[in-house]
C-alpha cells in the first residue's frame, strides 16, 4: 500500500539533521540558546529539590523552504504532560478573537447545522464554543486533561492524540467533517504527516482544513526570539506551508494574517489539487520574498538585534538593583521562560512574576530560574518601581488594565528593543 505521507513528516525525538518540512540536508544556525528547560513544565515547591531536565535549544533556518525550526525534538509525551497548563478560555482577548474566527469561517464556508466542525488540539473548547453558539455541530480532539474542562463546558471532546486511525473512528461515529480547524498546534507536533493525512481522511470531498499558527514574518520583524521554545518545533512561512502540503491531496487556497501569538498566519487548505487559489496567496509569497525571508543575512540581523536587547535589559536590571529599585515581572507565558533563562535573569534581579488570580500557574516556579509565580494583586499592594511585561506582545491592553486597577509602576518592554514606558504615558 502506498504510504499516506513521506517518512520525514514524522519527526523523531532527539537531534534533527534534515529539514522537518522539505528534508533539505543543510540547516543554518540563527541563534544557539544553550540548554533550556521545558517552558510549560512549571515547577511545584517539591520539584525545586529535584534535578531538572534541560534540552538543547537552537534556532535553525532552512534555505530551501524558509521554515525556521529547532534541531532538537523533545518527546511530545514529555512536553504535553497531563498537567499542561495552557487554557485559552481565561483571557477575554482570546475568547473574543476566537468568536470572531468562528463567525468568519461559518460565513466563508456556508456552514449549516448539519455541518461538523472538528478542532484538533481543542484545549478547553473555547473556539468550538463559538461554533456551537452559531448552531453548528462540534467535536474537539484534545490529548491532555484539559479535555475534561471542555466536556464540563458542554463541548464533546475526544481525549486522544490525532491520528489517521482516530480520524476514521470519528468519521464512523460522527460522519465526515466540513471543516477542520487547528490553532496553535501546527508548530508543535512530531506527527505532521499523520495529522495532515488524518485531516484528509476525516474531511468531506470539498472540506477545508484551516490551520492557524504563529508566523515567521512577524517573529522576524518583531524580534520575537522568545517564541523559540521546545514546543515550537517549526515556525512557518507561507512558502514553507505550501511545500509542506505539496505531497498531500490538498491545495492551499487562501491565507490571512492576524495578531494572535504576536502575529499569526491562518492558512486554508481545501481538499483536492488544482483548486481555485485566492490572490492572497501570491500576495503574501511576494511579501515574504521582499522581507528577505529567503536570505540568511535577514536572520543574522535578527540575531544581532536580540543580542543588543539582552545587553540593554541586563544593564537596566543590574543598575536598578544597585539603586535599590524593585523590578518584578508580569505574566508567565511560555515565552517568558525562554526570555528569562536565555538572558540569565534570576530571582535576585526579578523576585517574582505575577499572574491573574484564576491562573493555573499560581504558586508554581519558573523552570530553570525558579522565580515564584504569585497572584497579581500583589502588584497593586506593593507598587514596585518597574513591572517587566513578559507578555510584551500584548503590552497595551495589559498596561491599561493594570493602570486601571491602580498600579502606578512604570513598565519595561524587553523586546524587540528594550524600552521603558512611564506609567503617566499609558492611556
Ligand atoms: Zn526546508
Amino acid at each position: 500500500m502506498k504510504s499516506l505521507y513521506p517518512a520525514y513528516h514524522f519527526i523523531p525525538t532527539g537531534h534533527i539533521i534534515r529539514c522537518q518540512v522539505c528534508n533539505h540536508p543543510r540547516l543554518r544556525l540563527i541563534l544557539d540558546l544553550g540548554y533550556q528547560p521545558l517552558s510549560d513544565t512549571l515547577l511545584s515547591k517539591t520539584m525545586l529539590f529535584m534535578p531538572e531536565k534541560t534540552y538543547p535549544l537552537r534556532m535553525m533556518w532552512c534555505p530551501k523552504c524558509t521554515v525556521v525550526q529547532l534541531d532538537y525534538c523533545v518527546d511530545g509525551k514529555e512536553v504535553y504532560h497531563p498537567d499542561y497548563p495552557y487554557r485559552p478560555g481565561i483571557t477575554q482577548e482570546l475568547v473574543t478573537y476566537q468568536e470572531g474566527m468562528s463567525r468568519s469561517l461559518k460565513e466563508k464556508y456556508r456552514l449549516t447545522p448539519n455541518s461538523l466542525v472538528v478542532d484538533i488540539g481543542s484545549n478547553d473548547g473555547t473556539l468550538l464554543k463559538g461554533f456551537q453558539k452559531l448552531g453548528i455541530r462540534v467535536l474537539g480532539v484534545e490529548p491532555t486533561n484539559i479535555a475534561k474542562i471542555a466536556r464540563a463546558n458542554g463541548i464533546p471532546t475526544i481525549r486522544e492524540f490525532f491520528t489517521v486511525n482516530i480520524a476514521h473512528t470519528i468519521r464512523k461515529r460522527y460522519g465526515p467533517a466540513s471543516l477542520i480547524v487547528t490553532t496553535n498546534t501546527f508548530a508543535h507536533m512530531q506527527t505532521i504527516g499523520e495529522f495532515i493525512a488524518g485531516a484528509h481522511a476525516l474531511l468531506t470531498p470539498d472540506g477545508v482544513f484551516v490551520n492557524e499558527t504563529h508566523y515567521l514574518l512577524d517573529i522576524v520583524k518583531g524580534g520575537q526570539f522568545d517564541s523559540m521554545y521546545h514546543e515550537h518545533l517549526r515556525t512557518y512561512t507561507l512558502r514553507a506551508l505550501i511545500k509542506l502540503f505539496k505531497p498531500y491531496d490538498f491545495t492551499i487556497t487562501d491565507v490571512e494574517r492576524g495578531e494572535r501569538y504576536g502575529g499569526n498566519i491562518r492558512m486554508h487548505a481545501t481538499k483536492g489539487k488544482k483548486r481555485h487559489v485566492h490572490a492572497s496567496v501570491a500576495a503574501l509569497l511576494a511579501l515574504e520574498k521582499k522581507a528577505g525571508l529567503g536570505t540568511y543575512a535577514t536572520f543574522e540581523q535578527f540575531a544581532s538585534r536580540v543580542k543588543r536587547a539582552r545587553v540593554a535589559f541586563m544593564d537596566f536590571l543590574i543598575a536598578a538593583k544597585k539603586k535599590g529599585k524593585l523590578v518584578v515581572g508580569d505574566a508567565c507565558p511560555a515565552r517568558s521562560v525562554t526570555l528569562l533563562n536565555c538572558f540569565g535573569v534570576d530571582k535576585e534581579l526579578l523576585p517574582y512574576i505575577t499572574e491573574q488570580p484564576t491562573s493555573l500557574k499560581l504558586n508554581k516556579y519558573l523552570p530553570g530560574k525558579h522565580i515564584p509565580i504569585v497572584n497579581n494583586e500583589r502588584l497593586i499592594r506593593e507598587q514596585p518601581d518597574y513591572v517587566v511585561l513578559l507578555a510584551w506582545h500584548l503590552a497595551n491592553p495589559i498596561m491599561k488594565r493594570l493602570k486601571a486597577r491602580g498600579l502606578t509602576s512604570d513598565f519595561i518592554i524587553p523586546l524587540p528593543d528594550f524600552h521603558i514606558i512611564e506609567n503617566k504615558d499609558v492611556s
